[in-house]
């Protein structure tokens, strides 16, 4: 494998992360997909390991790593398993609002419980409001010294089961674009429900529900930076979260490509393993060398976010874009050459295809990534002149 020259402590993210990963999540993979059951006993595990502090600065409790640590960590607890991994990614994703935008107090109470193992949620997405996130209709109105929300936030990832939820809200409809803000809702907040889990192709282990929001009165207090940054929280969220995406989806992918090489060596036809026949090799070449070019990109666009750069949203859209495009062939590439066995649930490869699959939607889909892409290439060519 490729040597990314981690420091000591990077190393020791990823070596702790894929013990957990072998010893605590792969055992128990296919059982969460198959009852669709929240991981809590994993988090449990993660947040006795500090992995949720990862990311969090240490005055808050955390380990004061970045988004090349987050990125380390997600692709190694991935690489066990894509859902129970989402309890952890999901919650950078909620948390990143409040890294980002919120005030001292804000960071303190929020990213203090993050560090421990608080799980948290991001609530942008509602029925008619997925790719053209500007047509959200949750609202927002100012009473007093308190907001009231109303509306239905859709397919929330760690909905119900997060503590902390992150909500892109309209405060006033009239100003467009501009008429969005972000809150910080606690649950149990009165007027904070949840639908019944959503039913999914993959990422059976995490949960997705709709997050319903009716007379729901929250202090301004929990306002994050000021009114009509909603929008803004929200892109600048995706910049910083969708490395995340896409080391999930190369976590995926590498297991994918680990499991395939190992069957192939195993399984013989014709008298020989099937790994020595040529057609099967170049494969097995493809899908290494696709999962390190993805690799290599996601912890470069990881850097850069680290490195305060200012133009990263085609870098991340980038990353996010070709990682997941790569672990979706290769999962693929994996199943077909587990022959019909990968067709079987009994074995791993069918679940990491399907596991695959939501990370060409998620966090933008990767048609809305590539418009992200050109936009930014456009834009520099305009500043360029
Ligand atoms: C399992 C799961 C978990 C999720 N978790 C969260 C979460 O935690 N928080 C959250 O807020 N959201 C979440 N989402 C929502 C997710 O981000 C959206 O599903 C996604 O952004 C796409 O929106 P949509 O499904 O409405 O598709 P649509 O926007 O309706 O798109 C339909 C199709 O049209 C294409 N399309 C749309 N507009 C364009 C365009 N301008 N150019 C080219 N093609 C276009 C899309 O690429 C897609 O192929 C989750 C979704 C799923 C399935």
């Amino acid at each position: 494998m490729m040597n990314y020259l981690f420091t000591e402590e990077q190393q020791m993210i990823k070596e702790l992360c894929r013990q957990i990963a072998v010893e605590k999540i792969k055992p128990v993979a296919a059982e969460y997909d198959e009852k669709e059951m929240f991981p809590w006993d994993i988090v449990k595990v993660l947040a006795d390991a500090d992995i949720f502090g990862i990311y969090i600065d240490q005055k808050y409790g955390g380990m004061g790593g970045g988004i090349l640590e987050m990125a380390i960590a997600t692709e190694e607890l991935s690489w066990g398993c894509g859902g129970i991994a989402l309890a952890f990614a999901a919650t950078g994703l909620g948390t990143f609002p409040i890294i980002l935008f919120g005030n001292e107090a804000q960071k303190e109470k929020y990213l203090s419980m993050v560090a421990k193992g608080t799980v948290a949620a991001f609530c942008l997405t509602e029925a008619e409001a997925g790719s053209d996130a500007g047509g959200i209709k949750t609202t927002a109105i100012k009473d007093g010294d308190h907001y009231i929300l109303n509306g239905t936030k859709q397919w929330i990832t760690n909905g119900g089961e997060a503590d902390i939820y992150t909500v892109v809200a309209m405060t006033n409809k009239s100003k467009g674009a501009r008429g969005a803000s972000a809150f910080i809702v606690e649950k149990g907040t009165p007027g904070l429900s949840f639908s019944k889990k959503e039913k999914k192709l993959g990422i059976r282990g995490s949960s997705t529900t709709e997050v319903i929001f009716e007379d729901c009165k929250i202090h301004k207090d929990q306002l994050l930076d000021k009114e009509g940054m909603g929008f803004i929280v929200a892109m600048k969220t995706f910049d910083n979260s969708r490395p995340g995406v896409a080391a999930q989806a190369v976590g995926i992918a590498q297991r994918a490509v680990d499991e395939a090489l190992a069957y192939t060596h195993t399984r013989h036809q014709f008298g020989k393993p099937v790994s020595s026949f040529q057609g099967v090799q170049f494969m097995l070449a493809d899908m290494a060398t696709q999962v390190e070019a993805a690799r290599g990109l996601v912890y470069n666009a990881a850097k850069m976010v680290d490195a305060g750069e200012k133009d990263i949203a085609g870098v991340s859209a980038m990353c996010k874009l070709f990682a997941s495009d790569v672990a979706m062939k290769v999962t693929t590439d994996a199943v077909q050459l587990f022959g019909g066995y990968g067709y079987m649930r009994e074995y791993p490869v069918e679940k990491l295809m399907r596991d695959a699959k939501i990370t060409q939607i998620y966090e933008g889909t990767n048609q809305i990534q590539r418009s992200v892409i050109a936009a930014n290439m456009i834009k520099s060519l305009a500043k360029s002149k």
